[in-house]
């Protein structure tokens, strides 16, 4: 349907400027491979796989199909007293590919439920232990974990927390890694593993038995793709470990492939005792996310529950395991493993962050940073902080890419089945728009 025929007025669109977007809407109608279509017809390539969900396309016909045969086998179960075999398939078939020993998996619906879930698993794990007082979280700032409350509590960007500030959790910052010195880095950056003690001070400031767990992004995604310094995950781990403290690697962007392993704790041989997953779990196609977690935490859990009749865990999703989103999974993983999507986005990599690095000298270009198959570009300021990275982000619309702009940064994550070409042409269009002059 044309953009002119549709009624705006009832839609509350999420992270939008309602009505700017009413004004020049922009919308797509059709997506096939690494490109939508508008409602007018027009192409768009993909650069961001929609919201990083898509690694391996959009309009895959193995998901589409496997979610038809589903709907049409068993639509809907509950799980609370009730289950299905496929969700118990999909959680073997992810024990495959998971970092090693982060076996047991519960699944809900978004990112943001993921956080939630992991929040509330690391909690009920130190009170099955006998150290309920460990109730406060550490996480980072410009770090993006979701906006259910758990997750905006851990959130370290202003716009996502001020105005709730009066129902968030107890949760204390580290800063974040990027510094100065690590201006055009492409890679991980060899200085700021030292960041990490924040948390060593954090634990001696509020008492490390106080602390249940510390949250991050392996990279942190939503703020612009900062890599860890090399050292800096290791570093953690190690002040984790030393305190009693539960780590947890938020993967909802790194996840399935991004990094060019299957997860981003493998590709730094760090392992977390939690992580989150979601977005290229189904490949975008239908809402699932999950949380892998260790036998240690489960077992701990389920021993304090003892032989009562009652949940181990005191919580869940209506939509917890969907079968239609197991369905999308399995037909996901099967594509990941047959096309060798992992290791394409490994061999794609160098490539890619070559274009992205060779729009280094445009004047409105103030800082690259990329790893894998994710990359970050910073943009000078306008007037108002994000100004600039909105008005790009629309320009880049009209010329034909799809990219996400957060703040003044753009994230350019495309999909792994995208060309070389595609990858170029990608490249051509950010380096024209960034290039004209009334964007500067
Ligand atoms: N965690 C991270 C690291 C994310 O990047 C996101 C979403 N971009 C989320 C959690 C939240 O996911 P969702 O939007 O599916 O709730």
């Amino acid at each position: 349907m044309p953009a002119a025929q549709t009624n705006f007025a009832h839609h509350w669109m999420p992270f939008t400027n309602n009505r700017l977007f009413r004004e020049t809407p922009q919308m797509f109608a059709r997506a096939e491979g690494v490109h939508y279509v508008t409602p007018e017809g027009d192409t768009i390539l993909d650069g961001s796989s929609g919201l990083f969900c898509t690694p391996a396309g959009h309009g895959r016909r193995e998901i589409a199909d496997a979610v038809h045969a589903q709907l049409m086998t068993l639509d809907y179960t509950p799980h609370f007293q009730r289950g299905a075999p496929i969700s118990f398939t999909l959680a073997e078939r992810l024990a495959e590919i998971l970092p090693e020993g982060l076996d047991r998996v519960f699944f809900a619906s978004s990112g943001s439920e993921a956080v939630d879930s992991a929040m509330k698993i690391c909690l009920t794990y130190h009170r099955a232990r006998g150290e309920g007082q460990r109730s406060r979280f550490v996480s980072r700032n410009w770090g993006y974990h979701g906006v259910n409350l758990g997750g905006t509590s851990l959130a370290g960007m202003v716009n996502n927390r001020r105005e709730f500030s009066g129902v968030t959790c107890d949760v204390v910052h580290m800063r974040h890694t990027w510094t100065e010195e690590q201006r055009y880095t492409c890679g991980q950056p060899e200085t700021g593993a030292e960041l990490a003690d924040d948390l060593e001070e954090i634990c001696r400031t509020f008492g490390a038995d106080t602390i249940a767990g510390v949250f991050v992004e392996p990279i942190a995604g939503s703020i612009g793709t900062i890599v860890p310094p090399k050292g800096y995950l290791e570093r953690l781990r190690a002040i984790a470990d030393k305190y009693g403290l539960l780590l947890i690697f938020d993967e909802v962007i790194t996840g399935f492939g991004r990094t060019g392993s299957a997860f981003a704790g493998q590709e730094f041989s760090v392992t977390p005792d939690v992580m989150t997953m979601a977005k290229a779990l189904t490949n975008g196609a239908v809402p699932m996310s999950a949380v892998a977690t260790t036998a240690k935490i489960q077992d701990a859990i389920f021993a304090a529950a003892g032989e009562a009749d009652r949940p181990e865990l005191f919580h869940g999703y209506t939509y917890s395991a969907h079968p239609v989103a197991c369905a999308a999974a399995l037909a996901t993983l099967d594509v990941y493993r047959d096309e060798k999507l992992f290791d394409r986005a490994r061999d794609l990599s160098p490539r890619f962050l070559d274009l992205i690095f060779g729009l280094r000298n445009l004047p409105q270009v103030v800082d690259l940073r990329g790893y894998g198959m994710m990359a970050g570009i910073q943009l000078a300021p306008a007037d108002k902080p994000g100004l600039k990275g909105s008005l790009v982000q629309r320009a880049l619309f009209d010329a034909g890419l799809h990219v996400k702009a957060t703040g003044d940064a753009l994230i350019v994550a495309p999909a792994f089945v995208a060309t070389d070409g595609e990858l170029e042409q990608m490249t051509d269009i950010l380096r024209r728009v960034l290039g004209r002059a009334e964007l500067h």
